[in-house]
Parts: structure tokens; C-alpha cells; sequence
């Protein structure tokens, strides 16, 4: 099959596309390198089944393929906050292009939508008949707004035009190949753990989230896409964490001596999340297989090697965009 990959250049993305070029599929890689980089599909460059190219999604682009798989838009909030309308438009255009490209050639198209729909959830955990509850006018509306008009588009295509689409909820994703300066929370915890620096948690720390590692993630995006069911299915660890816990988890792993330093907590931040995955399971047959423990190992390992490489450059580890500053 040729499949296209949007945002594939970035962290899931460069990971799913490792998979489905290994199982002989052709990849079209395409990426405007916001939060993605070359780096990330180095290793595919000359192979003859792998095609990278520089587009924004908010602008058309013909291409011939079979699949689409949607993740083109930045994850963080540092980066989805960077230029919010930027987001929105990377949201609703970028879809609305890529949901036009499946429709003329006939594509199954997946789109990669996210819990933060789910908002400040009031239903724990989240089943995908939530409908959230989400501040539409706050500063992390750009992203789940956004992708909450990005489901509906997917939706409103299936319905009016006949277009084979999939949507899979991804919660809080880690492991090999997050940006040094993501932004995200486990990204963070393990730079400033290898650098002998504090471990920045925002608020108290009690508020939760479920970390699922990248291997079982694209295992569950490639069974939504090739299984018959349409969604929306929760991708998901259902291990539920408090932020204190993890960055306690890390201290352990790396450095029990690191010091904790408390900071604000951002405007909007859910204060718990996990999935419930009964759909991925009983559609699917999938369920996550990787404990934290293993998962982070992964990912100390993968940064401990980066961040040799660049020692002499410090590691700059961005603070979150509080409302204070806006
Ligand atoms: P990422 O930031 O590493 O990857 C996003 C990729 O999209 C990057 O390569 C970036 O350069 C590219 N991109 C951004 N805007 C673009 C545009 N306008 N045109 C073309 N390319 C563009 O993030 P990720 O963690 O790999 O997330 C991938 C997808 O999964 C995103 O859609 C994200 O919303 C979704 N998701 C991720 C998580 C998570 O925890 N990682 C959770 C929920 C949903
Ligand atoms: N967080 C934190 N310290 C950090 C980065 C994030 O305490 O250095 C918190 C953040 O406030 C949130 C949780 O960790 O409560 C997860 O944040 P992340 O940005 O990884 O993802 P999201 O909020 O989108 O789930």
C-alpha cells in the first residue's frame, strides 16, 4: 500500500512510519518541520519506498495513496501555545485539505485527535460517549478546539461524502525521540533529571494523567486503521499517575537526589485523566503492554544518548505559557 503519513517527521509520527515502511508498505512523509525533524526518518532517506516532503497541510497538495494517517499538528502546549492561530488553522484547514485529498482518491483517512477533548473531564475515566467539557475561549482552546472541529469535519465527510474514516483519541504519549524541548512533562522530568537541574512540576502535583509508550500507541493506530471500525477509540495507558508520582519515578531512575521546585500551574489544566479502553479492547484487541517503569527506562536511555551528544550546548527546558502572561 502507499500510505501518506502528515506530521510524519515528528515523534509519533517518525515511529509509525519505522513500522509501516518494515512491514513493506511505501511512505509518503510530509511535514513542515514546525516541531517535527529530518533526524526523525534519517535512517529511511535513501530507501526506495520512502518519499519525504516539505508541505504545510494548510495548503492543498495532490498525491496518489490508499491511507492517510492525520498527526500533522504540534502536541505541546510550549508549541500549540507558540502561535495559537497558527494551531487552528494547522486544525480545521489542515483537515479539511487532508479529509478533500481522501475523498478524490479514495483513501481510508485517519485522524490522530486527542483526550483534550475531553477538556477538564468531569467523567473519570473518559469513555469516548463523553462529550467533554472544554473552555472554548482559553489558552489551550487552539488545540482541543481545534481538534474537536477536526473530528466533526471527519464526521461530517464520512456522512455527506462517503469517505472511510477513522478517529483515535490518543492520550499523553512518551518515549525515544521526544524533543529535548518539547515542553511535555516526561520530556522535561528526564532532561532536568540527567542535568542535575530541578524537576519543574506545575500546581501541587496531584493532578493525574495516563502514560502510554509509543510502541503501543502505533500498534493501536495501525489496528484502528486496518480494523472495521469507525470511532472515535481511546489510544491509551489506562495507568493512572499523579505528576508528583512520576517525577518521583524519575528521581528514582536517575538522580534520587534531584530537588523538586513547585511552579504554577497553567491556565486550564486538566486535573485528572484516563482511558477507559473497553473499545480498543473489544474492537481492537488491544490493550497497552508496556509498564512505565520499562517505558521510561526506553526513554532515559534515548535521551541520556542525545543529550551526550550535545553537552556542550545546554539543554534549554521551556517553562509552560501560564495565563499570567497573556
Ligand atoms: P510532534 O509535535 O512531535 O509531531 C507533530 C508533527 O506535525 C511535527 O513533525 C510537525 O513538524 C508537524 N506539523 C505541525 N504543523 C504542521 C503543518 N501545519 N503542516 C505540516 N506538518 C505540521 O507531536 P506528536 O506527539 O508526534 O503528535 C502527533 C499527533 O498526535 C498530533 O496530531 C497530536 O495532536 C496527536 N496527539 C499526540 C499526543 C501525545 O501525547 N504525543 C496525545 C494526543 C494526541
Ligand atoms: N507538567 C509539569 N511540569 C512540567 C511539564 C508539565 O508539572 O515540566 C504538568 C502539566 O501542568 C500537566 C501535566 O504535567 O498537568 C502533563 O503536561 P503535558 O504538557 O505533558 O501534557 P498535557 O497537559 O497536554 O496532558
Amino acid at each position: 500500500m502507499r500510505i501518506l503519513v502528515t506530521g510524519g517527521a515528528g515523534f509519533i509520527g517518525s515511529h509509525l512510519i519505522d513500522r509501516l515502511l518494515s512491514a513493506g508498505n511505501e511512505v509518503i512523509c510530509l511535514d513542515n518541520f514546525f516541531t517535527g525533524h529530518k533526524r526523525n526518518v534519517l535512517q529511511w532517506l535513501d530507501h526506495p519506498y520512502f518519499e519525504l516532503i516539505r508541505h504545510d497541510v494548510t495548503e492543498p497538495i495532490r498525491l496518489e495513496v490508499d491511507q492517510i494517517y492525520h498527526l500533522a499538528c504540534p502536541a505541546s502546549p510550549v508549541h500549540y501555545q507558540y502561535n495559537p492561530v497558527k494551531t487552528i488553522k494547522t486544525n480545521v484547514m489542515g483537515t479539511l485539505n487532508m479529509l478533500g485529498l481522501a475523498k478524490r482518491v479514495k483513501a481510508r483517512f485517519l485522524l490522530a485527535s486527542t483526550s483534550e477533548v475531553y477538556g477538564d473531564p468531569e467523567v473519570h475515566p473518559q469513555r469516548e460517549d463523553y462529550w467533554g467539557n472544554v473552555n472554548p475561549i482559553g489558552i489551550r482552546s487552539c488545540y482541543d478546539e481545534g481538534k474537536r472541529v477536526a473530528e466533526t469535519l471527519t464526521f461530517d465527510y464520512h456522512r455527506q461524502n462517503n469517505v472511510d474514516v477513522r478517529v483515535a483519541r490518543i492520550f499523553n504519549t512518551y518515549g525515544p525521540r521526544m524533543q529535548e524541548n518539547d515542553g511535555r512533562v516526561v520530556s522535561n522530568f528526564v532532561v532536568q533529571a540527567l542535568q542535575n537541574l530541578p524537576l519543574t512540576i506545575y500546581g501541587d502535583g496531584s493532578q493525574t494523567r495516563s502514560f502510554c509508550y509509543v510502541s503501543d500507541l502505533v500498534d493501536g493506530l495501525m489496528r484502528l486503521m486496518n480494523g472495521q471500525h469507525t470511532g472515535p477509540v481511546n489510544l491509551g495507558n489506562p495507568d493512572e499517575y499523579t505528576i508528583l508520582e512520576l517525577a518521583e519515578a524519575i528521581q528514582n531512575m536517575v538522580n534520587p537526589g534531584a530537588p523538586i521546585q513547585l511552579n504554577p500551574l497553567p491556565e486550564d489544566d486538566p486535573r485528572r485523566r484516563k482511558p477507559d479502553i473497553t473499545r480498543a479492547q473489544t474492537w481492537l484487541g488491544w490493550q497497552p503492554t508496556v509498564p512505565l517503569q520499562e517505558g521510561l527506562r526506553q526513554t532515559l536511555e534515548d535521551f541520556r544518548s542525545r543529550i551526550g551528544i550535545h553537552a556542550e550546548s545546554e539543554v534549554q527546558v521551556p517553562v509552560a505559557i501560564t495565563g499570567e502572561h497573556h
